[in-house]
């Protein structure tokens, strides 16, 4: 089974993940999530940025030790950034509501 769409640089697992992360975000924060009305553009900001640490602190020397590079890790990382990332412009566009 191939997941490329010939023309489309996402792949539909790519596409997949994202959607089950941000459904997943959203559940778990609820009132409190990227798509609440009682957040602000600010909170947005700082709940996107700290998954960008995340990806940060993936590649530290801390996280994984010296030259290794925790793919598993970091590829779940990327997929919670994207997914805040593609929720915040779900709730600018008015989706999901
Ligand atoms: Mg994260």
């Amino acid at each position: 089974m191939t997941y490329q769409t010939a023309g489309l640089v996402l792949s539909e697992l790519t596409l997949a993940a994202i959607q089950a992360e941000a459904t997943r975000a959203h559940l778990k924060h609820g009132e409190h999530s990227m798509l609440s009305p009682k957040r602000g553009d600010g909170d947005r900001l700082a709940i996107l940025v700290e998954e960008v640490g995340e990806v940060a602190h993936e590649l530290t020397y801390d996280a994984s030790g010296p030259l290794v590079c925790p793919r598993d890790e970091l590829v779940r990382e990327l997929i919670q950034v994207a997914a805040m990332a593609a929720t915040w412009v779900e709730y600018l566009e008015g989706g999901a509501r």
